[in-house]
Parts: C-alpha cells; structure tokens; sequence
C-alpha cells in the first residue's frame, strides 16, 4: 500500500480494473469451450394469450452453468459472445435445439405454440444467416410457420434499408418476426410499416412504469393502437402484477410475457404447463393451479 490514503486509491482502483479484466478475459476463453462441455441449457418462457388464458407462444432463452461460478446471466455473456464472434455458433446452437425441442411436442399432440428465439445483430450480419436457418429448420422438421424469430429495434435502425432486405430474406422462409425490446432504441413508429414484421415486443422497461406514469400508459396505448392498426400481434414483457395485467387487458394487449405467469423454466416444466393449457383464469388473472 501507498503511505498516504490520497495515492493508495490509485493502486486499488487499477487492481480493481486489471482483476475484472481478467475475469473476463478467463470467462470468454470459458465460453469457447462451454458448447463442447454442454453448459449450455435453453429455457423457456410461456407467452400467455389475455384472451384465452392459453399458453400460445413460449420464448427461448439461453442458460450457461459454468462450472465454478454456477450460473452466468446472458446478460454477461451474450456480449462476450458476441466480441468474440462465439454468438454465430452458439446462437445456432439455441435455434437448432429450441426447434427440434418444439417439433417434439408438436408431434407429441400437445397445444399448437409458437417458439421464439432471440438472434443478436452479430448473427444478422453474418450473410449466411438465412441459409443457417434454412438448414436448422430442414433438419430439424419444424413447421416454419411454428418458429419466431426475435430481433432488437436497435439493430434494424442502423441501416434501415439493408435490414429490410435480410428481414424480406427471412420471411421468405416462412418464419414469423418479431421486433424485440421495442422503445429502447430510437424508437420510432414511423419505419414500423416497412418491415414485414409479425410482432411487437413492449420493453419491460415501460410495464414497469405503466402504473405510475400517465404518459407512459398514454405511450403504451398508442403503441398498440398502432400495431394493431398496421396488422401486429403486441406482446408486453416483464409482467408482473396484477395491476399491470389489468391495464393491458384495458389497452388491448394480445399476449403477456411475465413473472407473474411464469419465470422461464426447464423444458419438463414447460412441457406440463402446455400440457395443462388453459391454466389461467384471465379474468381474476389468478393461475388456477401452481406454476413450477
Ligand atoms: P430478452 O430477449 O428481452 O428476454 C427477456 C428477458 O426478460 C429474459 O432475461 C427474461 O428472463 C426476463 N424476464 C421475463 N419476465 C420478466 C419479469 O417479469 N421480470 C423481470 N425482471 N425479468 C423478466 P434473460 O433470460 O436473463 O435474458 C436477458 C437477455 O439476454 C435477453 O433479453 C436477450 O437479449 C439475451 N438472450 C438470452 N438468450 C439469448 C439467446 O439465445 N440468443 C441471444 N442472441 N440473446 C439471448
Ligand atoms: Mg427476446
Ligand atoms: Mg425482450
Ligand atoms: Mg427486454
């Protein structure tokens, strides 16, 4: 340590940046070899028609168990993976086993869903996305029209134009888009009408605030009003009360993605909530019976 207290903050502060960039030096060189030791999992999150109160959709979402620090939030990593260029195959990795995962219950006879897998921008830049995903779905045997792909406002706004070819592509495969996080961007409504886009996902950034900001609800109403208008399923995230389920049955909203539902859970537990459908009494919003 440095004698005075002034300059022995300099050393920490350096320590303290040198060791987070190790750590995550160590966690990116961990990842390279996650998808050959199966760390990874993928999880998934019921979509909840406010209508019917049927599971109608399921999100897919990536876990990785690493085996010292136990459980990783894709908040981490998915950036790690996405520096380092890992996300190309490890995002085709969660396309190819949330498919063939999806293809077995349908085949299984259980309620019709719709599956949703997140793609980052990386993965759009690649130019051999839409080939990959042809190929996933030729071998795995899912029915195009079963799989949602989830991609960020914030990537689309980049080139507008050149992002409207690549969705076009996408399309074209039979496969239904859906605009992730919308409102976190530049977000603007204005451009909506060009993609060939199938669903709006609500940030769960504005749920949160729905029942304490007027102009947020105000927002919110007009954004489905909106989609509606141009033909969009809206889906609103994080839900997670009863007041704000409440709301949304008020503004129209066609799904809900949420704690309040479920939290994503393993594929056995999402197999039995889909077996049980209609497990929400959408009116009291109570589940009628208990979520794993
Ligand atoms: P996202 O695509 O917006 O996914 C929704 C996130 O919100 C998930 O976090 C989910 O667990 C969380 N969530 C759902 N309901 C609630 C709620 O009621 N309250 C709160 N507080 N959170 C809720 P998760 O699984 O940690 O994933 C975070 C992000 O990581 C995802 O955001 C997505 O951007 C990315 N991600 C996850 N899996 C993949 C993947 O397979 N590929 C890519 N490219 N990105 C992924
Ligand atoms: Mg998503
Ligand atoms: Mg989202
Ligand atoms: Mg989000």
């Amino acid at each position: 340590y440095a004698k005075s207290r002034g300059r022995s903050f300099y050393p920490r502060y350096h320590q303290a940046m040198n060791e987070r960039r190790r750590d995550l030096v160590r966690l990116q060189s961990d990842l390279y070899r996650a998808l050959e030791c199966e760390q990874f999992s993928v999880v998934y999150q019921p979509k909840v028609c406010l209508q019917s109160g049927n599971i109608v959709g399921a999100e897919a979402l990536l876990r990785w168990q690493h085996e010292e620090h136990g459980a990783v939030s894709p908040a981490e990593f998915i950036p790690l993976a996405e520096s380092s260029g890992l996300i190309e195959s490890i995002g085709e990795w969660v396309l190819a086993s949330a498919s063939s995962q999806s293809r077995a219950w349908h085949e299984e006879g259980l309620p019709p869903f719709l599956v949703s897998v997140n793609l980052s921008g990386r993965q759009l830049q690649m130019g051999s996305l839409v080939e990959r995903v042809r190929f996933v779905l030729d071998n795995t045997g899912l029915d195009p029209e079963q799989l949602e792909l989830e991609v960020t406002e914030t990537f689309l706004m980049q080139d507008i134009s050149q992002s409207l070819i690549l969705l076009e592509e996408i399309k074209a495969l039979g496969v239904r888009l859906a605009i992730d996080d919308f409102g976190t961007g530049y977000s603007s409504l204005n451009y909506l009408h060009r993609l060939p886009i199938d669903t709006l996902k609500i940030d769960r950034s504005f749920i949160v605030d729905l029942e304490r900001s007027s102009e947020t609800y105000d927002l919110v109403r007009n954004v489905i009003h909106m989609s509606h208008d141009l033909g969009l399923r809206v889906v609103a995230e994080g839900v997670e009360t009863q007041v704000q389920l409440d709301m949304l049955r008020e503004l129209a909203c066609d799904e809900i993605q949420g704690y309040y539902f479920s939290p994503p859970v393993s594929p056995e537990a999402f197999r039995r909530l889909l077996a049980q459908q209609r497990v929400f009494d959408i009116c009291t919003g109570r589940k009628e019976s208990p979520v794993a």
